[in-house]
C-alpha cells in the first residue's frame, strides 16, 4: 500500500526537504499551501510534478478538514507557522493564531475526520529560551523569550494533550536550529552567507546585524526531516530533541563564513541596534541522546560543512543572476 502524507508548510525550507525525502521513501505527497498573489514555489519547483498541491490555510479549520476528508493521508507533518522570531514581537497575535492555534485546528481536524492519522508537530528549541539547564533535553523546563517561543510552547503541549486525551499518535519534535541553502533570507545564517557572497562579488559593502554573542546549535535541515519521519514511524508517539550537541556564536558564524572567501568579517560586519531583539536567547545547545537511542538518528553535516555549503550555494546563485 502506498502511504500518503500531508505536509503543511510545504513551500518552506523543511517542507521542501521533507517532501523530497518522503517521495524517495515511495510516499504520495500532498502539500497544503495558502493562496498567494505571487508564486512561492521556488523551493519545490524541482518536485512539483511529483506532488499534489492543495489550497488551505492553518487559520481556516474548514480548509484543513476538507483536505483530510478529500485526500485521506496516513500521516500529517504540521510545519506551517509564522516562523520568524524577530517578526513575532510586531505580529504577536498573528503568531499566536498560526503558530499556536494552527496546531489545535489541525489536531481537531484529525480528531473529527480520522483519529488514526499520525501527526508530527514542529516544536522548537526556542521553547527553552532562558535555558534552565545546559544542554537541553526532553525534560528541560521551558522558558520562552519571544511570542514565537510562547506560541511553540502552546503547540507542544496541545500535541501532548491530544495524545493523552484522544489517543492520537501525535509526536513533537523539539528541533534546534537547522539551516540550508533554502533557509529564508531573514534568518541569521542565510543573512550572513548571502551577504558574504554579495560582498565577495562586489554587490554589497557591509552586513548590518544585531548581537554577535548569541550561541546556537545549528544543523542541516536535510538531516532533521529524517528525524521527523522516524518519530512518526515509532509504535508509540513521543517527544524528541533533535540537535547536533555543538554550539557556535553568531560571531563564529560570521568569522568562518567570511574566511571561506578570504575576507575578514571585522571589515564588513556592523552591529546595528535596529536588529537587537527585545529579549534575546543567549545560548542553545541540545542533547539528542534519546533520538539517537530510540530513532537511531544522528546528524551527518557539521557546522563548518553546513556554512560552507550555504556560502557556496549563495555564491553560485548570485553569480548566475549577474551573468
Ligand atoms: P519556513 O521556511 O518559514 O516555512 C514556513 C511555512 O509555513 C511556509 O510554507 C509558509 O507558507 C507556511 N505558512 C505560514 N503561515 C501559513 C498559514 N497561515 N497557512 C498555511 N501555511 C502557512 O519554516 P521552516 O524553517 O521550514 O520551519 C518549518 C517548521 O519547523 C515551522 O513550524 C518552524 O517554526 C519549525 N521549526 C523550524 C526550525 C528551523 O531551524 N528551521 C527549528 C525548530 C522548529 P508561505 O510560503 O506561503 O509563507
Amino acid at each position: 500500500m502506498t502511504k500518503r502524507a500531508l505536509i503543511t508548510g510545504i513551500t518552506g525550507q523543511d517542507g521542501s526537504y521533507l517532501a523530497e525525502f518522503l517521495l524517495d521513501q515511495g510516499y504520495e505527497v500532498i502539500g497544503l499551501m495558502r493562496r498567494s498573489a505571487t508564486s512561492n514555489l521556488e523551493r519545490i519547483a524541482h518536485i512539483q510534478e511529483r506532488i499534489t498541491l492543495v489550497s488551505g490555510d492553518i487559520g481556516d479549520q474548514v480548509s484543513l478538514m476538507n483536505v483530510l476528508r478529500d485526500y485521506h493521508p496516513h500521516e500529517v507533518y504540521h510545519l506551517a507557522a509564522q516562523t520568524f522570531v524577530g517578526a513575532s514581537w510586531s505580529q504577536a497575535a498573528l503568531t499566536g493564531e498560526t503558530t499556536a492555534l494552527g496546531v489545535t485546528r489541525m489536531l481537531d481536524s484529525i480528531r473529527l475526520i480520522d483519529p488514526e492519522i499520525r501527526f508530527y508537530q514542529a516544536s522548537s528549541s526556542e521553547m527553552f529560551g532562558r535555558v534552565r539547564t545546559v544542554p537541553q533535553n526532553e525534560d528541560t523546563a521551558f522558558y520562552p523569550r519571544s511570542p514565537y517561543g510562547v506560541a511553540k510552547v502552546y503547540g507542544h503541549w496541545i500535541t501532548v494533550n491530544y495524545r493523552e486525551s484522544h489517543g492520537i499518535h501525535a509526536s513533537s519534535g523539539i528541533l534546534f536550529n537547522h539551516e540550508s541553502p533554502r533557509r529564508g533570507l531573514e534568518f541569521v545564517t542565510r543573512k550572513v552567507t548571502n551577504a558574504v557572497a554579495r560582498i565577495k562579488l562586489g554587490q554589497q559593502q557591509e552586513l548590518r546585524i544585531g548581537s554577535l554573542e548569541p550561541k546556537r546549535d545549528w544543523g542541516f535541515a536535510g538531516d532533521y526531516v529524517k528525524a521527523m519521519w522516524s518519530m512518526v514511524q515509532q509504535e508509540s508517539p513521543g517527544d524528541f530533541v533533535i540537535a547536533t550537541g555543538q554550539t557556535h556564536s553568531v560571531r563564529e558564524l560570521c568569522e568562518y563564513a567570511f574566511k571561506l572567501v578570504d575576507l575578514n568579517y571585522e571589515d564588513h560586519v556592523v552591529t546595528d541596534p535596529a536588529f537587537i531583539r527585545p529579549a534575546e536567547v543567549d545560548l542553545l545547545v541540545g542533547d539528542a541522546s534519546k533520538a539517537n537511542e530510540v530513532l537511531g538518528w544522528k546528524p551527518s553535516v557539521s557546522f563548518h560543512e553546513l556554512i560552507e555549503m550555504m556560502v557556496m550555494a549563495d555564491l553560485k546563485a548570485i553569480a548566475a543572476q549577474g551573468s
